[in-house]
């Protein structure tokens, strides 16, 4: 029987089922009918349509932030450790000279997202922008249309972008529309307040944010690497801008919309992450682990986050600072780098906490009845540890089988789902 999204009822019991909402469940079973969970539950002997006794079932890994344009990349741009605007200079002639189709490169993105077991992404698009590139595919997502400017006339252009996406008619169930002021050093906080005002009604805003050491000194004094950048690039003039800003500033314009999520956050201060954990119901950070090393920044305030109940979501930002989209590797590094934190939470931050900072909370997320069927199935050690959430990377980064959206098996490397 091949499966498709009208199967009326099929279920698949596992050595191990990751629910996110409780305990891990050996032998768990989940019943799933046409695109959504029917039951989730613990260990029972009737017979399953599928058993898979040497897998795990992970919710749907949730990719908080891609820019899947650069998905076709085989190496990052750029040497590891390099200056942050000489990254971007780096980016700039890429996008001059790059003779791959944009809508090649996100189609591979995809790709490589569905083999990863991802099932959602934060995707920033810069524009044009072909959705149904993305849509084809069946990835879930939120795509952030990226704003730019420092005049009102380039902004306002920019805006203009994404006219034709911000038609709720427009959308289709399996992605929605938000807008993402691109950073501090590319739109000036009065734009950033624009765009949050005119839409902040349900849209979700994203901005790279208190990223780099070149950022923060540029806020503070309007001077270093990044005026150089302007200058160079022909945007600066006198007056533009004179410092004395940090990133709460922007964060306290972001905080007027119904949702928003800082990406990076790297260099977040303490009084910026009381700001966040203040405003956690609809605020949260993408940490994203790998890009943060290739740059070489300083230590994330990851456990200073969580401590205070910001929601951290994971990235794996684009292939033009990684080296692949494999969020599960994300999740394995902070697994490794951040000892005080459970592998428990990590597993969390990189399903369910990006699902709600993508506002796809009610969908997504987690394995529970009537959530969709979005989920991973990686293989299982043999003799698993006692730990179960330990077990999913005790033999290194674990291997993904399938992946299912919406009840449909979208990546089935050992065809698990051909026979029922
Ligand atoms: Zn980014």
């Amino acid at each position: 029987m091949k499966l498709s999204v009208n199967a009326t009822m099929w279920s698949l019991r596992a050595g191990m089922v990751f629910t996110v909402d409780g305990p891990p469940m050996p032998g768990g079973t989940l019943r799933v009918r046409g695109e959504r969970l029917a039951q989730v539950s613990p260990y029972s002997s009737d017979s399953p349509t599928y058993d898979f006794p040497h897998m795990a079932i992970l919710p749907g890994l949730v990719n908080a932030h891609t820019h899947l344009e650069f998905s076709h990349l085989d190496v990052p741009l750029g040497q590891p450790g390099m200056g942050f605007t000489d990254w971007i200079r780096t980016v700039l002639s890429h996008r001059r000279t790059e003779s791959v189709p944009k809508s090649e490169a996100i189609a591979a993105g995809v790709q490589e997202s569905l083999r990863h077991g991802v099932t959602a992404v934060g995707e920033i698009a810069s524009p044009p922008y072909e959705i149904d590139t993305l849509s084809r595919g069946s990835l879930e997502a939120t795509v952030f249309g990226e704003l730019i400017g420092w005049s009102r006339e380039r902004f306002a252009e920019s805006m203009q972008a994404w006219e034709p996406f911000r038609d709720q008619d427009a959308q289709e169930e399996s992605w929605q529309f938000g807008l993402s002021p691109h950073a501090p050093y590319s739109v000036s906080l009065e734009n950033t307040l624009t765009a949050v005002e005119k839409h902040r009604k349900c849209m979700p805003y994203a901005m790279h944010l208190a990223e780099s050491a070149e950022e923060m000194r540029f806020l503070e004094t309007a001077s270093g690497p990044f005026r150089a950048l302007l200058e160079e690039l022909g945007i600066w003039r006198e007056n533009l801008f004179s410092g004395g800003r940090t990133p709460l500033d922007y964060l306290s314009v972001l905080a007027r919309a119904d949702r928003f999520l800082c990406i990076h956050g790297n260099f977040l201060s303490e009084e910026e992450i009381d700001f966040l954990s203040q405003h956690r119901e609809k605020a949260g950070v993408v940490f994203c682990p790998r890009t943060h090393a290739y740059f070489e920044h300083l230590r994330h305030p990851l456990p200073e986050l969580l401590r205070a109940h910001v929601p951290v979501a994971l990235g794996t930002d684009s292939r033009a600072s990684n080296p692949d989209l494999n969020l599960l590797a994300e999740i394995d590094l902070v697994v490794r780098s951040f000892p005080q934190v459970s592998p428990q939470t990590v597993l969390e931050m990189g399903t369910r906490t990006g699902a709600q900072l993508l506002g796809r909370e009610g969908q997504m997320g987690n394995l529970a009845p009537r959530k969709l069927a979005n989920f991973t199935v990686i293989r299982w050690p043999e003799s698993p540890s006692k730990d179960a959430h330990e077990a999913i990377f005790q033999d290194g980064l674990p291997e993904v089988v399938a992946t299912v959206i919406r009840g449909k098996p979208v990546f089935d490397v050992e065809g698990l789902f051909s026979d029922g």
